[in-house]
This record gives C-alpha cells, sequence and structure tokens, in this order.
C-alpha cells in the first residue's frame, strides 16, 4: 500500500506551557491528518535560546498525550527525518545558507545597530516603508562580504527579497492574499550568534520532513510570503498552509492569561476530562455540519474539515467553558 502523502507538524517554541490556542491548533493537525490517514510530526523550535523554559518541551509533549493527541514522529518516539529538537540540526541550517549566499539569494550583513536605528528613522520621516535598504548587498562584492564573514567579523545573514512584483499567499482559509514585494523586509535567516531564526528553520525543515500540509496560528500568515520567497530560492515547491483564526475574549481582544485560564493543564488539575476540554476546543473556528455540544476524538475525526475553518478570530465563552461537565 502506498503511504498517505498528508503529513502535518505541530512546531512550538519551548517558551512555556501549551495553552488553548496551542492545543487548538495541535489537535486540528491531529484530526486533519487522521482523517486522511497521514502522519503528524512533533518538532520542537528551540532556536531562541534567550526564550526558552526549561522543561517546556517535555511538558507540551505530556500533556499533549494527555489529550490524546499522539504524534507519529516526535522527539521521544523517533521517526524517518529526526532529531526533532532544531537546536540539534545547526549544521542543517548553514549548509542551506551556504546555497543561498552562492547565488545572492541570501547576503551576509554587518550594518551595525546605529546605522539601522538612522535607517529606519529616516526612512519613518520620509514615510518609505521601514525595512532594511540592501547596503551590505549594493556597496560590496560577494567575495568582499564573505571574506569579511570569514575574518568573524560580526554579522547576520539576510534574505535578498526581490523588489518588485508581489508575492502571493494561497491559504486554505483565507483565500488567496497577495503581498507587495516592495514592503518585505530582506529578513534576517541566521542571527550573528549562528543560530537561524524561525523562519529559516522553519522553511528548512518543513521542506526537509516532507511537510504536505502547514496548519497555524493566524499571526503568522504575514510570515507566509517571506517563506514562500525562501521555498523559491531554494527551488523548492511549498507546502500547502492553513492559518487559524486567533482565539478571542468575549470583547475581541486577544486571548491571555489575565482572563482566566488558558493552560492546558490548569483543566487537567481542575477536574476537567480530556474529552470535555478536546471537544471544546475542536470547535473554537470550526463547526460541523450538525453541531454537537460533546464530541469524543473518534466522532471528531471523520467531522473535521478544514474548509469550514472560519476567518478572523474564534471567541472562547469561559463561561461555557467553566460549566463543561467535567464528568463527559
Ligand atoms: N514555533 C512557532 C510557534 O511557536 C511555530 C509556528 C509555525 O507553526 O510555523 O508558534
Ligand atoms: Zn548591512
Amino acid at each position: 500500500s502506498t503511504a498517505s502523502p498528508v503529513r502535518v507538524r505541530f512546531a512550538p517554541s519551548p517558551t512555556g506551557f501549551l495553552h488553548l490556542g496551542g492545543l487548538r491548533t495541535a489537535l486540528y493537525n491531529h484530526l486533519f491528518a487522521k482523517k486522511a490517514g497521514g502522519t503528524t510530526v512533533l518538532r520542537i523550535e528551540d532556536t531562541d535560546q534567550t526564550r526558552e523554559v526549561k522543561g517546556a518541551a517535555l511538558s507540551i509533549e505530556n500533556i499533549l498525550r494527555w489529550t490524546g493527541i499522539e504524534f507519529d514522529e516526535s522527539p521521544t518516539r523517533g521517526g524517518n527525518y529526526g532529531p526533532y529538537h532544531q537546536s540539534q540540526r545547526l549544521p542543517i541550517y548553514h549548509s542551506h545558507v551556504k546555497k543561498l549566499l552562492e547565488t545572492d539569494s541570501a547576503y551576509q550583513c554587518f550594518c551595525s545597530a546605529e546605522r539601522l536605528d538612522i535607517m529606519r528613522l529616516t526612512q519613518q520621516k520620509t514615510g518609505l516603508p521601514v525595512k532594511y535598504d540592501k547596503h551590505c548587498l549594493t556597496s560590496m562584492t560577494r567575495e568582499e562580504r564573505q571574506r569579511r564573514a570569514d575574518a568573524k567579523e560580526t554579522h547576520v545573514v539576510r534574505l535578498n527579497v526581490p523588489t518588485s512584483g508581489a508575492t502571493v499567499v494561497d491559504d486554505m482559509v483565507y483565500g488567496s492574499v497577495s503581498y507587495p514585494n516592495a514592503v518585505i523586509d530582506d529578513q534576517v535567516l541566521l542571527k550573528s550568534d549562528g543560530f537561524p531564526t524561525y523562519h529559516l528553520a522553519n522553511v528548512v525543515d518543513d521542506h526537509l520532513m516532507d511537510i504536505s500540509h502547514v496548519m497555524r496560528g493566524e499571526e503568522w500568515l504575514s510570515s507566509t510570503p517571506k517563506h514562500i520567497i525562501l521555498y523559491n530560492r531554494f527551488g523548492w515547491r511549498a507546502p500547502k498552509f492553513a492559518h487559524l483564526p486567533l482565539l478571542l475574549n468575549k470583547d475581541r481582544t486577544k486571548l491571555s492569561k489575565r482572563q482566566g485560564d488558558v493552560f492546558v493543564e490548569q483543566f487537567r488539575d481542575a477536574g476537567f476530562t480530556a474529552q470535555a476540554l478536546v471537544s471544546f476546543v475542536a470547535l473554537l473556528g470550526w463547526g460541523p455540519e450538525h453541531v454537537h455540544d460533546k464530541m469524543t476524538m473518534e466522532q471528531l475525526i471523520p467531522a473535521f474539515d478544514i474548509s469550514r475553518v472560519h476567518r478572523g478570530g474564534a471567541i472562547v465563552d469561559t463561561v461555557k467553558l467553566r460549566s463543561l461537565s467535567k464528568a463527559f
């Protein structure tokens, strides 16, 4: 039998406990993949050492297991494409940046923080889009840049975004969204400490791990044109994208822990059953044709339909959430 071509991933940054939004993203990936007989990957995006919380990665994996979401491939279960901690994959990102540098698809930038500040201020004052002005690309040759980088001069590596045209994101939820390239910044891909940014590591890994569908929070939609430009620069086919509506409070502000419980562990510790929480979270931003208040994972999998996910925010009814039958 041929394996299903559907491969999805949940890619949390280990910056804290899993919250309801993260659970919703993991759950939709799980439902989508299981319905298609596909594969789910858990990937820990731990390339920002300053924001990492010790133990968070394991706690996310454990609480997901409690909810009934298990990954086919994960840091603790292995798979064909691991390791699944990005911090263990630095040589992979470096070799890919090298390829981009060879074609000026990316370039080293040696600009000081002071120069960048002045540049931005000037752009603001003159009403220009605030973005890197390609000074290091246009004022020296590739060989000069390489010589300075080899001499260990402090630098970052930036993506060379086309200056004209537009980049179109074809999103399964948001439809076709066009971004003029003139407003897209030459995104930093490698930081001065040699760590990749989210954008580089995310694209390289989604490609190398054969991810077919990227489902993630709406806050990443505006990063997607940068990712598509990266796929093009590498000569790779981009996966399909689906951006999920933000979770909101009743007053349409972003859900935050100030308004009450948002961490999955808090609900578990308060006596909620995993099924009650999962069926509540499953209906945030999506509704099956015949809505039942309580659906088991087994009922949710065949019912899930990404084309029924709606745009522009999903309100979390905390009163209803608290009143959920704990003995679901
Ligand atoms: N590491 C990102 C996050 O924590 C992942 C976003 C994505 O799925 O591409 O939200
Ligand atoms: Zn520069």
